[in-house]
């Protein structure tokens, strides 16, 4: 069912704790932690509790928490004195593009010089 956790989901894990995070911020509905992987000098991921496969499911779904994500990403840049600088916010959309965990996230990078068009 739509917003359920699944079991075989990395996300849903890290929100149920079963598998650690750095955790920066968690809100009613949104959980924030550090990326594994840093492609920069801030990479903080932000998911919803709920499990939905992408941010545009999540949208059409529950657009409130597609909201509550982005305002979080906000919070996160001014933690993080990225706003000054600059951020990026990527929602990786399919596998085609880059997604490579099937629950909702945002990306919240910066730190650091952005190249545009991305790669
Ligand atoms: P995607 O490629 O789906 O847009 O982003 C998934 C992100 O999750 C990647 O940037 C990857 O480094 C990160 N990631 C994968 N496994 C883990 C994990 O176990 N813990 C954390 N914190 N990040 C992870």
């Amino acid at each position: 069912m739509a917003g359920e956790p699944q079991p075989d989901c990395l996300f849903c894990k890290i929100v149920s704790g079963d598998v650690p995070a750095t955790i920066v911020r968690e809100t009613e509905t949104t959980v924030a932690f550090r990326d594994i992987n840093p492609q920069a000098p801030t990479h903080i991921l932000v998911i919803p509790r709920v499990h939905h496969r992408d941010a545009a499911t999540l949208a059409a779904v529950e657009p409130q928490i597609a909201a509550d994500i982005l305002r979080e990403a906000g919070h996160i840049a001014a933690d993080e004195k990225i706003t000054d600088t600059g951020y990026r916010v990527v929602f990786n959309t399919g596998a085609g593009a880059g997604q490579t965990v099937f629950h909702a996230h945002a990306h919240v990078l910066g730190g650091r010089g952005m190249q545009w068009p991305p790669g």
